[in-house]
């Protein structure tokens, strides 16, 4: 009986007090295929894994590396009062022999109609990275000549595109290169707008050089049947930075549009500038758990509304895509933005790493952009984020994340620091330090519209 009440009292003392929490792996049992991988959690008390201290930070929080070898790794952890045992599976590394697909050519072209609405037109036929040349409507009908894998290749003018072979359905109708009769110009406020009449929806592409190209394919009575018109975008800009453009079908017309620039009041550069603020995931989306238990879609909520408040205060027109712990599709954070005509969109997120990395040795922020009329943006707001919050600076990266693939605004997405470092997100959940993150952001956008557009 006393035996039984020390082992009672055993396991009551173990489960009730607080010793330790692993945050990663997520769970006992877990197959992972890298050299090394890590234990991120928190403890208040020392700790060992398999024999050897782990290091703790001031908060609490560690990510401890270790290596894996082939086959089954148990891990002992083990402080005062709480054991807990790890397998983590390596598997063996077989041999993969993928052949390389070959491109067949078709005797005669075959002809398509675009199904999927937004399908990526890409200058590779290769389903990620930076080769996207247009995203096109549906009923955007296509000349193709072969295929490669599952893409096919579209005929564009002298050049190529690919396309999903998922993202459209043979039409039995031979394209007869479309008309075009002519273009409007309409001048805005806001917008240098184009509207070109054609008898027939053809896919197009924008090039962000300086002139600024828009080509359309398939256009008969042009050379190579592409249409291609040259907009001195830095002399109509007045030298001021591009700053959204669009290209989308209305029934038959083809509408062009480019922001004007922004008129900046000196004093208070955000004032009236439309920005939409996106925290990142939500609701059952968590993403990345930090060593403290802390969760990705609540340090990017708090940021996001701190931040709010902060534009808010220097004059800026605020769009918020969410505001509560609720999930929203990627493709509405974008669609939102976009109808409220925002100028800047700003994604927050937190960010992780993969195994095989160590979460020590790697920390800072990072800003994503897609489309270079970002790329200034990205940069000034990075630059001010390191020089006043201390956060290292972990780059200005190009990267085709969905949030960003929007040319309508300038599109960002801020990586605030990694919640696996624990130094990191230490600082990522000190209210003080948010409140500096938001500011130099802030002191990021209005140096920007200062020094790129027109005061
Ligand atoms: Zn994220």
């Amino acid at each position: 009986m006393k035996k039984l009440i020390l082992l009672l009292n055993l396991v009551l003392f173990g489960s009730n007090c607080f010793a330790f929490d692993i945050v990663y792996p997520k769970k006992n049992d877990v197959t992972i295929n890298a050299k090394s991988t890590f234990f991120i959690g928190s403890s208040d008390k020392p700790l060992k894994i398999n024999g050897q201290d782990v290091k703790l930070h001031s908060s609490g929080g560690f990510a401890h590396v270790v290596n894996l070898i082939n086959g089954k790794n148990t891990f002992i952890i083990q402080s005062e009062n709480k054991r807990q045992i790890f397998v983590i599976t390596k598997p063996e590394i077989k041999a993969i022999c993928n052949l390389p697909q070959q491109f067949i050519k078709y005797s005669k072209n075959k002809y398509f109609d675009v199904v999927t609405e937004n399908a990526p037109l890409r200058s590779t036929p290769v389903n990620a990275g930076i080769n996207r040349l247009a995203h096109l409507q549906r009923n955007i009908l296509l000349t193709i000549d072969g295929e490669k894998g599952g893409f096919y290749r579209v005929i564009l003018g002298k050049n190529f595109g690919w396309i999903a072979k998922s993202d459209v359905k043979q039409t039995p109708e031979n394209i007869i290169p479309a008309e075009l009769s002519g273009y409007d110009y309409v001048d805005s406020e806001e917008y240098f707008t184009f509207i070109f009449h054609l008898n027939n929806k053809v896919p197009f592409e924008i090039v962000e050089s300086d002139p600024m190209v828009l080509k359309l394919y398939n256009v008969k009575d042009n050379p190579d049947n592409t249409y291609i018109m040259d907009f001195p975008v830095s002399e109509a800009l007045n030298g001021a930075s591009l700053s959204g453009y669009s290209g989308e079908y209305n029934g038959n017309d083809f509408i062009w549009k480019i922001r004007k620039p922004q008129t900046i009041n000196h004093k208070k550069p955000l004032k009236n500038i439309k920005i939409a603020i996106d925290a990142g995931h939500g609701g059952s989306e968590i993403g990345a758990i930090g060593c403290l238990g802390n969760k990705e879609k609540d340090v990017a909520l708090d940021i996001a509304k701190l931040l709010e408040t902060e534009l808010k205060k220097r004059g800026a027109k605020v769009f918020m895509t969410r505001e509560d712990d609720n999930y929203i599709g990627l493709k509405d954070r974008v669609d939102y933005a976009n109808k409220e005509d925002a100028v800047v969109f700003i994604s927050i997120h937190s960010n992780a790493l993969p195994d095989g990395t160590d979460p020590n040795k790697i920390s800072g922020t990072s800003i994503y952009y897609y489309y270079n009329q970002a790329k200034p943006l990205a940069e000034t707001i990075l630059n001010s984020i390191v020089t006043q919050t201390g956060l290292n600076d972990d780059k200005v990266r190009q990267a085709s994340f969905a949030v960003v693939r929007n040319t309508n605004a300038l599109s960002i997405l801020i990586e605030t620091a990694y919640l696996i470092n624990p130094e990191d997100n230490a600082k990522l959940i000190d209210p003080q330090f948010q409140r500096v993150f938001v500011q130099s952001v802030a002191d990021g956008l209005e140096s920007y519209f200062s020094s790129h557009h027109k005061m």
